[in-house]
Formats: structure tokens, C-alpha cells, sequence
């Protein structure tokens, strides 16, 4: 398709990153190769506003994928960072700042009794599985096709394709021996995780799931399905890991945990928790974080991990975020979904918006979607044009068909105007699109 605005300075950045970095990207979906055109370079953020180095203003709606969910510079967080910095970036030695975040969250998410902090939602999973195989004796893992942990070589055979199913790697340089205990399932499907239990009495180490997925778009547990893959490990002595590096934080003060109460035995955060700084964390049973080093056998380490200005970042965040925060990112959330919901349908478009507490992704389909083939069954090109054609209008949405839309207690009238302004365009563009 043609884009009929420029981004000369995000243009003339993005050639120049693309000579010396691959992609011209630190993470791939900021490429917009979903979707094409100039991927826009951020100068600055305030409250539910990006600015891009061509000067353009945007509703941001994507939040820098869950963590900004004050808004951007939220002078708090801004200020408690400042502190910290102001007392030096980094000591390699134990501080209050970690004690302070792993009580944080440890008061806010019942089971988890213990904590470990690490630096991204990739080493929380990463470690909470070897900690799980540390513990349980046991090789196998089960995950499900189009939920993502991270980068971590076990938990990549999962994009869904043939391929991912038969746990075979996903991506070159994961080898067979590393993606080879991997179990790939259909989302939401308890019957293949019993025959797989069946299939493998002994052998499996934990289940990992995403507490509600958001990778692949969002698509929530149905009902009994968490309790389920609980009940499941249990019965077998394997380990339930709630993924809650996106819902942690997000959609309720004890992210997903607080809205479904299914208690896991490992759970990993990251985004919110680190307040826009690189922070996450594994936790839980405190007999399985026992075995974790020093206090056990399992190794893990990092030399940022609990860093000062994450923590003090993180902390300040979280204590900010009481039932008032949580009950205003609802509503925004709920209101942008109906608006959205209004513009498409009048233009008879097929969609469905899907939400878990106050994430959502706007399917270009009638079907209900419930696992990861059902949401490669949209019309993506729909998508593609709308948005463009939002983000023409100053409406920064997640480049991809696949993923959440975040919004953050910043996301006043005054932005939800300018969402509300742009939608009736972009849903004539979505219905004018072609494969
Ligand atoms: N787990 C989930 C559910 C995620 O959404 C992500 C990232 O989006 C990760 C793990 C990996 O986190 P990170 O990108 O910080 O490594």
C-alpha cells in the first residue's frame, strides 16, 4: 500500500540504523514490517502523548508494550529515578531499593512467598523453567502455540506453525536438543494437555502459559482452563508458571492472578513492574524458590539485576497504582474498545474486539477467538489500513494485527477525543481494503 504522509527524520534515522544495527531494529516488531512504511523514531513522551523526531504528536496506545501504564515522565516516577541516579547507577552489591520492589510484590500477589529480580520478562521465564527442572527432577515443558515468553530457546518452537508442534525449533540456531523437551499445544485445549500428561507420565517439568495471552492478540483462558492446567500439574507433581510479565501490574493490582485467583506454583513480571526500566522477576512457592542459588543448586545471577534506578523506578510506579488507578485505566480502556466497536461496525466491517481486564486487541473477524489459529484466521490487511490510517491522524496502535492495545491512567478526555476523531476514517479504510 502507499503512505501518503512522510516521517523525513524518522526516514533519514531509520536508513542510518539500518546500516549498523539488523533491521534497523533492537526488537523486530518495531521494524513495521507487519505493516510497512517508516518505522517512527520517539523523541519524547508525556502523559498518553509520543512525539517523533519529525515533530508529529501521537495518542500512544501501546505504551511501550504494557510498562507506561502512567503515561509517559509521570513526574513521580520521573523524580524518584532522578534521586536515584543522583546517588550513583549501579553498586554490584545487595540495596534497599530490591528489598523494597520484592516486598511490593510479594504483599500485592498472594503466592508468590519469594522473589528473584532479574533484568527482562526473557530471563524471568528463562529461569523460572530451569528452576522448575531443577526442582521436579524432570526435562519436559508444555507451552502453547502463540503464547511468548521471551526469546528463550526452549519456549521459541511456538509460533503454531507445523512445525512448532512437533517441538522442533522455530528459529535457526535453536537446535533440536534445546527446543527437543518442548511441548507445543493449542491454546486453550485441556484435552491435549491431559493426553500429553498421558503420553508423558513422569517426564513433564511444568506447564507455562501466558496467565492470559496477549501475543497472539489477546485471548483470555476460557472458563476453567488456568484451574485446569492447575489441577493437571498437580496431579502429576509437575509445576504450574503463570506468565504474567504483560498482566502483572496491568490488569489488576495483582494483575491476572487478582481477577482469576488460580493459584500458581512460579510466576514471572516484568513491564509494569519496572516502570519503563529494565526490570522483571520470578517468584513463588517458596520450597521451589528454595532451590534457587545461593539459598540451592539452581544456578541464576545478572549483574543489573535489581538495579537502583529500576527498582526506585519500579516501586514508585507500583505504589502509585492503588484500586483508583487500576478503576480509570478500566474505564478508558472499556470506553476506547466501544468506540472503536461503534466506528467499525458502522461500516459493517467484521470484527471483534477481545479483552482481558484492560487489555484488548480488535480482531478483523466475526469468529470468536480462542487459540492462535483462529487469530491467524483474520482479515489482516484490514488492520494494515487502519492502522495507517490512524496513525496518519496522530494515533500511535501496536504495528501489528497480533498484539495488545495498552492504554495507561494519562488517557484523558482530551486523548480518548483525538482516538474518537481519527476512528470513523480509519474504519472506512479497514472496509475499503483489499487482500
Ligand atoms: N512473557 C510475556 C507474556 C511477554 O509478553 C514478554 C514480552 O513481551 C516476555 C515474556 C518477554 O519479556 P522481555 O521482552 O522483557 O524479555
Amino acid at each position: 500500500m502507499s503512505f501518503p504522509y512522510e516521517a523525513p527524520v524518522s526516514q533519514s534515522l531509520f536508513d542510518r540504523a539500518s546500516a549498523v544495527t539488523p533491521g534497523g531494529v533492537n526488537s523486530p516488531v518495531r521494524a513495521f514490517r507487519a505493516v510497512g512504511g517508516t518505522p517512527r523514531f520517539m523523541v519524547s513522551g508525556t502523559g498518553p502523548y509520543l512525539t517523533d523526531a519529525d515533530g508529529r504528536e501521537y495518542v500512544d496506545l501501546v505504551c511501550s508494550w504494557g510498562p507506561m501504564i502512567l503515561g509517559h515522565a509521570h513526574p513521580e516516577v520521573i523524580a524518584a529515578v532522578q534521586e536515584a541516579v543522583g546517588r550513583g547507577t549501579s553498586f554490584g552489591t545487595p540495596g534497599a531499593g530490591e528489598v523494597e520492589l520484592a516486598e511490593e510484590i510479594v504483599a500485592r500477589i498472594e503466592p508468590v512467598e519469594q522473589v528473584r529480580l532479574v533484568s527482562s520478562g526473557t530471563e524471568a521465564t528463562m529461569s523460572a523453567i530451569r528452576l522448575a527442572r531443577g526442582f521436579t527432577g524432570r526435562p519436559k515443558v508444555i507451552k502453547f502455540a502463540g503464547c511468548y515468553h521471551g526469546h528463550v530457546d526452549a519456549l521459541l518452537a511456538a509460533a503454531g506453525s507445523g512445525v512448532a508442534t512437533l517441538g522442533l525449533p522455530d528459529t535457526p540456531g535453536v537446535t533440536g536438543a534445546q527446543a527437543g523437551d518442548t511441548i507445543v499445544l493449542p491454546y486453550n485445549d485441556l484435552a491435549a494437555v491431559r493426553e500429553a500428561f498421558a503420553a508423558h507420565p513422569g517426564e513433564i517439568a511444568c506447564v507455562i502459559t501466558e496467565a492470559a495471552p496477549g501475543n497472539m492478540g489477546v485471548v483470555p483462558p476460557l472458563p476453567g482452563f488456568n484451574q485446569g492446567l492447575k489441577d493437571l500439574c498437580a496431579g502429576d507433581g509437575a509445576l504450574y508458571i503463570s506468565d504474567e510479565v504483560m498482566t502483572g501490574f496491568r490488569v489488576s493490582k495483582a494483575g491476572w492472578y487478582g481477577i482469576d485467583g488460580v493459584r500458581p506454583d512460579l510466576m514471572t513480571f516484568g513491564k509494569v513492574m519496572g516502570g519503563g526500566f529494565p526490570a522483571a522477576a520470578f517468584g513463588g512457592r517458596a520450597d521451589v524458590m528454595a532451590h534457587l542459588a545461593p539459598a540451592g543448586p539452581v544456578y541464576q545471577a545478572g549483574t543489573l539485576s535489581g538495579n537502583p534506578i529500576a527498582t526506585a523506578a519500579g516501586v514508585t510506579q507500583l505504589r502509585l497504582l492503588d484500586d483508583a488507578a487500576y478503576a480509570k485505566v478500566d474505564a478508558v480502556s472499556a470506553q476506547v474498545r466501544g468506540l472503536v466497536t461503534d466506528a467499525l461496525a458502522k461500516e459493517g466491517v467484521a470484527h471483534r474486539v477481545q479483552a482481558a481486564g484492560n487489555m484488548f486487541t480488535v480482531f478483523f473477524t466475526d469468529a470468536e477467538v480462542t487459540d492462535y489459529d483462529a487469530a491467524k484466521a483474520q482479515e489482516s490487511f484490514r488492520f494494515t489500513a487502519f492502522f495507517h490510517s490512524m496513525l496518519s491522524q496522530g494515533v500511535y496502535l501496536p504495528p501489528s494485527a497480533f498484539e495488545s492495545w495498552f492504554l495507561s491512567t494519562a488517557h484523558d478526555a482530551a486523548a480518548v477525543e483525538r482516538i474518537a476523531a481519527a476512528l470513523p476514517a480509519a474504519a472506512r479504510a479497514a472496509a475499503a481494503a483489499t487482500a
